[in-house]
């Protein structure tokens, strides 16, 4: 198995920090739930779930933990602004609690639909408040804090030499310079909160007592330490997020984490995903270019689709999502179930007719070439777009249709399309056919005359006759307002 890893910049040969134990633990940065998960999110969360398919293909036991953000995001990604919570209540008129637990659901229900495994665990920030403020104590303790008056605890990213190294910035040069100065007090401008504390005058929802303030929450960074430190181990194997983490929420992640356990590395594969663009634009409900599930399925697509169309282009890539390649991908995804129904259908019969001996015969060569070059894409970094290339090479081979059927269902394991599950409802009714007057039989096309001419007569017997006979010879007769539209009925 074969990783690209942010630490290195290289991809690398995949082995936990413990190289003889199948373990792996791997955390991975969830959703802040303040408003509705969108296809950015869900190709995030295909390609997480994809990665962890894998390695479990690949034998490894991989416990996956996954947070939900449900308090001290704020909306600069930053220090800075109204906590995301606070401004989902205030858009939806709900308490910041009944909207953390709305749009959670709404996070679930989506990666249901998308065929997203569940993490081993989903914890909430709000859950382990306590587990935040003893890291930041312990922090306090080591020296690496400072308070700020009315504003909260801060991390002095200057106590570590290799703070930033994740995205290669030292911050002695100031990569965040611009930002210096938005907050009074800051002795770096990298430094970043650990705690915060209540405005005087701000009325928050999500409030907690502190030693240093009675009203005051955790900062973003922290939960993902404390969580994933509870519940996986001091240190991970696989640490995953949105590319948009590198330089600040994730180099947080590593100096609070690593000035805590006092070990190095924090993680040691950094596994980052790059955006989803709409129309070639960055998604945004200004621009009208934003979809939820619910807007997927609306318009008519399927789930299988949008995975389909996420697994065409490789997770380090940047994808440019459009209706159109919507629209190409659901014809591809009937195509594939099509083929794979047939051939369950031909394996089953195959399987009926021929003795065990007769089976075991065949020979499995090709199967087990197409098997590796296929598990060998996967397990290098994911490469999914070759991968599927493989599968239809699969459709297209001279397998038998029972070495086919197998095949389609290994790949299936980690591809997670769900065809184990399909059945012929899962394909679209096929639409009848629309025929012109001249594509009929001869007397069919007189018969079609003389009922135009009934109807402008209103003889409504007559035209009913002609139709019935119409039916009879396989075809259907739709009455518009000014024309009659012939289907042919299969
Ligand atoms: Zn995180």
């Amino acid at each position: 198995m074969k990783l690209y890893n942010t630490l290195s910049k290289k991809v690398e040969d995949f082995k936990p920090i413990h190289a003889d134990s199948n373990q792996v633990n791997m955390y991975a940065c969830g959703v802040t739930v303040y408003d509705y998960t969108h296809i950015g999110h869900l190709r995030k969360y295909v390609m997480d779930d994809i990665l962890v398919r894998v390695l479990r293909h690949a034998g490894y036991d991989v416990r996956h933990v996954q947070n939900v953000t449900d308090v001290g995001h704020l909306v600069s990604d930053d220090d800075e602004g109204e906590d995301k919570m606070e401004k989902g209540a205030r858009k939806y008129g709900q308490s910041a609690w009944d909207v953390a637990k709305k749009f959670e659901d709404y996070f679930f229900y989506s990666m249901d639909l998308m065929g997203v495994l569940r993490p081993t665990l989903s914890c909430r920030a709000t859950e382990h408040i306590q587990s935040q403020l003893e890291m930041v104590l312990d922090l306090e303790k080591k020296g690496y804090t400072y308070v700020i008056e009315g504003d909260g605890v801060y991390f002095d990213t200057s106590k570590l030499e290799t703070y930033g190294e994740l995205s290669g910035h030292d911050p002695r040069k100031a990569h965040r310079e611009t930002r210096l100065g938005e907050i009074e007090g800051k002795k770096n401008p990298s430094d970043f909160a650990l705690w915060k504390f209540e405005k005087p005058g701000e009325s928050r929802q999500m409030v907690w007592p502190s030693p240093w303030h009675p009203r005051s929450f955790p900062g973003w960074h922290i939960e993902c330490s404390a969580m994933s430190i509870e519940h996986l181990s001091p240190q991970l194997d696989i640490h995953t997020g949105g590319i948009d983490h590198v330089a600040v929420h994730h180099a947080n992640e590593i100096a609070q984490s690593e000035a805590f356990t006092g070990k190095k590395p924090f993680a040691k594969f950094w596994v980052h995903h790059n955006f989803l663009r709409v129309d070639g634009e960055k998604m945004s409900k200004s621009l009208g270019n934003f979809y939820t599930i619910d807007d997927i399925l609306q318009k008519g697509f399927k789930p299988a689709a949008l995975r389909l169309l996420f697994l065409s282009s490789h997770y380090r890539s940047e994808q440019n999502f459009t209706i159109q390649s919507l629209e190409a991908s659901q014809i591809a995804w009937y195509k594939l179930l099509q083929s794979y129904l047939i051939i369950k259908q031909k394996h089953e019969n195959e399987s009926k007719n021929s003795s065990s001996s007769q089976l075991a015969e065949q020979d499995d060569s090709e199967m087990k070439k197409l098997d590796r070059e296929f598990f060998s894409l996967v397990e290098n970094d994911l490469n999914t777009p070759e991968a599927l290339a493989v599968l239809w090479k699969v459709l297209k081979s001279d397998l038998s249709d029972t070495q086919k059927y197998r095949l389609l269902l290994e790949f299936d394991r980690v591809l997670g399309l769900g065809l184990v599950s399909m059945t012929e409802n899962d394909l679209p009714a096929v639409a009848a056919k629309e025929l012109a007057v001249v594509n009929l039989p001869i007397d069919l096309q007189t018969l079609f005359a003389e009922r135009e001419t009934a109807r402008s007569n209103k003889d409504f017997a007559k035209s009913d006759e002609i139709r019935l006979i119409f039916e009879k010879a396989g075809y259907q007769l739709v009455d518009k307002a000014n024309q009659t539209v012939i289907k042919q009925l299969n």
